[in-house]
C-alpha cells in the first residue's frame, strides 16, 4: 500500500540539509516529495507531526555473530594482550558457533539494529567449525528481519587450509547467490519489456530499480587480518575481488602486533602487502588501522580504500587511539560487535576524539556518518543518503523535541550532544516498516526467548573448550 508521510522534518548529511515537507513511498522508493501532497485512493496517511526524517544508520564494521557473547562464559585465564584477546575469547566463540547460534545471533543483532535507526550492516563472518552455508543462514536471518547487509566470510589459515579453502568458497557462494539475484531481476525487467511491448523504458527501468532496491543482501570478501593470511590467501582473496568487482573487508592494524608480523615476515607495511598481491581497492574496507604507519596510510588513500574507525571496540581492547584525522575524507564508523547503534558510536568517538585532541569537531563525525551512507550506496548501487524522489525508502524516524533551533549549521551539535538511539521511534528500510512506533514488526518475544536458548547451549560448548 502507497504511504504518505506528512509533516516530516526531512534531514539529509550529505550535504547536509533540513527542510519541512511530506514524502510518497511506493514500491519501496520515495516516489514523491513537496508540501502539502494530496492523498490519493488507497495511501495510508502517517502524520509525523513534524519528528525528523533521516536516512537509516549504516554501520560499516560488525559481528553478528559475537550478538550471544553478552554476559559469556570468563575466559579460561585473563588476556594480557590483544592477540591472547583474540585466542582466549574470540576464536573460542566463533568456533563454538553452530547453526542454531548463528541464525539466533544474526536475528537479534538485525533486531538491535532496526531498533536503534540502524538499517544496513557491513558483517564480517567468522564460524571456523561451521563455515559451509554459514552465510545463508545469516542471509535468512537478515532478510527475515527486513535489513540490508553486506555479508563476507572472514577467510584466514589461523585453522589450517582445509577450513581456509571453505572460507574461499563461502565468500564465492555468497557472492554467486546475489550475481544470480541480480540477473534475474535484470532479466524480469527485459521479459517485461518484451511481453507486453511496452513503449515505456523509464517505466521498466524504475520497476527494476524498485526490484534491486528491495534485494537486500549483497556481497564482499572477508579476510581477517594480515598476521593470518599467507600469500597464497591474500592472492585468492584479490581473485575473487576481481571477479565480482567487489573489495576486501579486513582487519589492519588493529594492534601492534599485526604490523610488527608483516614487517618481520615480509618486509612489508600491512597495507603494502594488500597493495602488493592486488588485495586494495576503493571499495574495500580497512578496519581499524590504530597502528598504521603514515606509509600505509597513504598507500590506503592514494588507492581510495575506507577505513572503519570503531573507537568503543579499540578502547575496550586497549590497542590505542587510530590517527583518524590522517585517513582523510575517507573515514566510515564501525562498532566492531560492540552492538549497532551508531548515534552511540559516533557520540563516543566524538568524544574519544575531543579526549585525543585530534582537532575533529562534531561536524567531522557527521561527515563519517554521511560516509557511511555513501560506502552503503555504493555497495547496492542506490542512493542510501538521500532522501528526494527514486531514492529507496530506508528512512529513521526520529522523536526529538530539540529546546533549542536545530539548523543545517548546527545539527551536528545536535547528534553530539542531544539526539539519541532513544530517540527512534520507527524505522522503514525499501518501503516496509521494520519498527513502528517503537515495536518491532516481527514477534520480538519469541526472538529473545530463542536467542537465550540457544546462548546457554552455545556457552555450555564454550565451558567444555
Ligand atoms: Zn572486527
Amino acid at each position: 500500500m502507497p504511504l504518505l508521510l506528512k509533516d516530516a522534518t526531512l534531514v539529509e548529511l550529505d550535504p547536509i540539509s533540513i527542510e519541512k515537507a511530506d514524502l510518497r513511498i511506493e514500491s519501496g522508493l520515495i516516489s514523491e516529495r513537496g508540501n502539502h501532497l494530496e492523498a490519493r485512493e488507497g495511501d495510508e496517511i502517517i502524520d509525523l507531526g513534524g519528528r525528523v526524517v533521516i536516512p537509516g544508520m549504516v554501520c560499516a564494521h560488525t559481528h553478528l555473530y559475537s550478538t550471544l557473547a553478552r554476559g559469556m562464559p570468563a575466559p579460561p585465564r585473563q588476556p594480557s594482550n590483544f592477540k591472547e584477546i583474540l585466542e582466549l575469547v574470540w576464536w573460542r566463540l566463533d568456533r563454538a558457533l553452530d547453526d542454531e547460534s548463528i541464525y539466533w545471533s544474526a536475528m537479534v543483532g538485525a533486531l538491535d539494529a532496526a531498533r536503534v535507526g540502524t538499517t544496513c550492516l557491513f558483517d564480517h563472518h567468522a564460524s571456523p567449525a561451521n563455515i559451509t552455508g554459514s552465510l545463508r543462514i545469516v542471509r535468512e536471518a537478515i532478510e527475515k528481519i527486513g535489513l540490508r547487509a553486506v555479508l563476507c566470510y572472514e577467510v584466514t589459515d589461523r585453522g589450517g587450509s582445509n577450513e581456509r579453502e571453505k572460507g574461499l568458497d563461502e565468500n564465492l557462494t555468497l557472492l554467486n547467490a546475489v550475481r544470480r539475484s541480480k540477473i534475474q531481476i535484470a532479466d524480469s525487467g527485459t521479459n517485461i519489456n518484451s511481453d507486453t511491448n511496452s513503449d515505456s523504458d523509464s517505466d521498466t527501468n524504475s520497476g527494476i530499480q524498485a526490484k534491486q532496491s528491495s534485494m537486500l543482501v549483497r556481497g564482499m570478501v572477508g579476510a581477517h587480518a594480515s598476521f593470518t593470511l599467507s600469500d597464497e590467501s591474500l592472492d585468492y582473496c584479490a581473485e575473487l575481488m576481481k571477479e565480482f568487482d567487489t573489495g576486501l573487508h579486513v582487519h589492519v592494524a588493529e594492534d601492534r602486533w599485526d604490523v610488527l608480523d608483516a614487517k618481520s615476515r615480509y618486509r612489508l607495511g600491512v597495507v603494502e602487502r594488500l597493495a602488493k598481491h592486488s588485495a586494495l581497492n576503493n571499495r574495500t574496507i580497512l578496519a581499524h588501522g590504530t597502528h598504521l604507519t603514515d606509509e600505509d596510510i597513504a598507500i590506503a588513500r592514494s588507492a581510495g580504500a575506507w577505513f572503519a574507525h570503531n573507537p568503543r571496540s579499540n578502547m575496550n581492547n586497549q590497542v590505542g587511539y587510530a590517527p583518524v584525522s590522517k585517513f582523510g575524507d575517507r573515514v566510515v564508523l564501525g562498532t566492531d560487535g560492540i552492538g549497532v547503534d551508531m548515534f552511540e558510536e559516533a557520540r563516543i568517538a566524538f568524544f574519544k576524539s575531543r579526549d585525543n585532541r585530534a582537532e575533529l569537531g562534531a561536524d567531522a563525525w557527521l561527515r563519517v556518518l554521511a560516509n557511511n551512507q555513501r560506502l552503503a550506496s555504493e555497495a547496492f548501487e542506490v542512493d542510501l543518503g538521500s532522501l528526494r524522489v527514486g531514492s529507496p525508502a530506508d528512512l529513521t524516524m526520529l522523536d526529538y523535541k530539540s529546546p533549542t533551533p536545530m539548523t543545517a549549521e548546527n545539527f551536528s551539535w545536535h547528534l553530539a550532544f542531544g539526539i539519541n538511539s532513544a530517540s527512534v521511534e520507527s524505522v522503514m528500510v525499501a518501503g516496509s516498516f521494520v519498527v513502528r512506533n517503537r515495536k518491532a514488526v516481527i514477534d520480538e518475544q519469541n526472538i529473545y526467548e530463542q536467542a537465550r536458548v540457544a546462548s546457554e547451549k552455545l556457552w555450555a560448548r564454550l565451558r567444555k573448550m
